[in-house]
């Protein structure tokens, strides 16, 4: 296979024009050309009015040789990486040993559940512990909180199979470097268990909510049947460690009900809201430090507005679909404002895990065809600066603004909210415009400076203003916040040897994905967790050696 980049043809090109293309790019004849699969398409939309798609094609050439020859000073013309997935240990070999104990992984988030796969795979039959719920009965407990007030803290949309991003937009890229092509496995995965094909090409790919449910449900039934074992409302309380003369050393787990689990392997992929297990794990020794975060709150804006101003009279066009944007503003007091998580044609969720909490995110279905953009507006914060001393002060700090925010908005799980204009000119809200919010189960509109902390109620001032220059029309006095934004990613880090993928001072203990600081999003969570599944059967084959 031959590789070929950069090939642009109109966002309205026919479907002969690609192998035309294709054939012309290469100065091939016709019948040279055997066949082709499009690799990545993304779109150049800087001119509104000629938005042009980018390919990236796996070409198959009769006489490639001769082809790569020819075009050897191309950059854009190479052979084909190759992006199979390729496993590091015989599992089923080291899994036969009389000393073979099966790994735990904890947590079933997109970590939790790539960590899973990989291992069963592999033959390495792991238990998999989680304390929610199964994915259908956590969606009748969500949508139980949006619509009755009634929150389950162990069942919600942070606990739960599928974890964190379950009821979320499903956007599935991330900036990460990956010379494994790990993230090809994770999407390969995704697509054998439903999800659109789609996912594998486009430059931006999600998959919306209710497909999320069907995928998690599905590799569930594909784990199982590898010899995984899972186990649900089972939470985690407690994780054994023997002090050996080499070290801590991971021997075991006790769950909620008293039951223990012995294992000399744990994969530790419990996600930015487990702040009774960070709290647990603190005390039973293992290295934690605190880590930067973000706050702020949920903006929204009708859609119609943003596919405007990035699409113009390209606005609507199904390949294009509902647009997305992307902000940064460098405030003058040194902080950074940022669009975090932004979902086109979505709406803005209750994402509280604790009681008394009111907690922010955003959703959308496969379609993005809800009448309003959301995206978190948030203020980068660190902890050298604003929660030092403690490991776990970044979480205290987040239940802080939490509390605050279910204070502000009335105690009943209504958000605080407050118009864009009115923010900006320093004044509480009492009427909405024309922008309907969709947060459920509502908003209490009010003046939400109220509960942010000055530098960044300042730095947001400015931001607008700021963003209305690369989105015309974004500084629109009508557009709701609503906070508050915690959870833009996890208060702590807990750390982990480069080389082994275990715990700074636990042997055993391989902390993965968002909650122990290793990934931020659906993707890298899931690229985390092959990683450390691979540091799991790298770890037991050296054990039996
Ligand atoms: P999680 O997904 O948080 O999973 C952790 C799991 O561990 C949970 O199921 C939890 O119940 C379980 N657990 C915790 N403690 C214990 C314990 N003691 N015992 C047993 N089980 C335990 N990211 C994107 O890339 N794209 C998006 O569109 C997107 N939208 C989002 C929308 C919402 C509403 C939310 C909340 C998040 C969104 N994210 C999105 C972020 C994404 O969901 C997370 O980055 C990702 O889920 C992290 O994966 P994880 O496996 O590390 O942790």
């Amino acid at each position: 296979m031959l590789r070929l980049n950069e090939l642009k043809l109109p966002l309205d090109h026919t479907e002969d024009q690609l192998p035309a293309a294709i054939i012309a790019r290469l100065g091939i004849q016709a019948d040279e050309l055997l066949g082709f699969t499009i690799y990545k398409r993304s779109y150049d939309a800087r001119k509104k009015s000629a938005i042009v798609l980018i390919y990236s094609i796996d070409v198959e050439l009769k006489n490639q040789a001769a082809v790569l020859q020819r075009h050897h000073h191309d950059v854009h013309i190479m052979p084909s990486p190759d992006t199979a997935y390729q496993f590091v240990a015989d599992g089923r070999q080291l899994a036969a040993h009389p000393d073979f104990q099966r790994p735990v992984v904890i947590g079933i988030g997109p970590c939790g559940l790539l960590a899973a796969l990989i291992l069963a795979q592999m033959g390495l039959r792991p238990i998999i512990v989680e304390r929610g719920k199964i994915v259908r009965e956590r969606t009748v407990d969500t949508f139980g909180f949006w619509r009755q007030r009634k929150l389950n803290p162990e069942s919600n949309v942070q606990f739960g199979e599928g974890g964190a991003g379950t009821f979320s937009d499903g956007k599935l890229y991330s900036q990460i470097k990956d010379p494994k092509h790990y993230g090809r496995k994770v999407l390969t995965e995704f697509v054998k268990a439903g999800a659109p094909e789609e996912i594998i090409y486009v430059s931006k790919p999600h998959i919306g909510t209710f497909r999320l449910v069907k995928m998690v449900e599905s590799m569930r039934e594909t784990i199982e049947a590898l010899g995984g074992e899972y186990r649900f409302e089972s939470k985690v309380t407690d994780i054994d460690i023997e002090e050996t003369g080499a070290g801590r050393q991971v021997r075991g787990l006790t769950l909620e009900s008293g039951e223990k689990i012995v294992t000399n392997h744990v994969i530790l992929a419990i996600g930015h809201s487990a702040r009774d297990t960070f709290d647990m794990l603190y005390q039973r020794g293992v290295y934690i430090e605190a880590k930067p975060f973000s706050i702020g709150f949920r903006v929204e804006h009708p859609q119609s507005l943003i596919d405007a101003c990035r699409f113009g009279p390209n606005a609507g066009h199904p390949i294009l679909g509902a647009a997305d944007y992307k902000l940064v503003h460098h405030a003058s007091n040194g902080r950074a404002v940022y669009s975090f998580c932004m979902c086109p044609g979505g709406t803005v969720v209750a994402a509280a895990s604790e009681p008394g909490r009111v907690v922010t995110n955003g959703m959308s279905q496969y379609s993005r065809n809800e009448r309003n953009a959301n995206s978190a507006i948030v203020v980068s914060i660190s902890p050298e600066v604003d929660y030092p001393g403690h490991p776990l002060a970044g979480v205290a700090f987040q239940r802080d603004l939490e509390e605050k925010a279910f204070k502000l908005g009335g105690g009943t799980y209504n958000a605080p909210g407050q118009l864009m204009g009115d923010f900006v000119a320093g004044k509480a809200s009492t009427e909405f415009g024309a922008v309907v919010p969709s947060y459920k189960p509502g908003i209490t509109l009010t003046d939400l400076a109220q509960i942010l902390p000055e530098f960044a109620v300042t730095a947001l001032r400015e931001a607008f203003p700021a963003f209305d220059k690369q989105i015309k029309g974004y500084f629109k006095h009508d557009a709701v916040l609503t906070g508050l934004e915690t959870r833009t990613s996890s208060p702590i880090r807990i750390k982990r040897r480069d080389d082994t993928l275990q715990s700074l001072n636990t042997k055993g203990l391989f902390p993965a994905g968002e909650g122990a600081g290793y990934a931020g999003g659906i993707l890298s969570a899931g690229v985390d967790g092959i990683k450390v599944a691979e540091a799991v059967a790298l770890s037991i084959a050296a054990a039996q050696r």
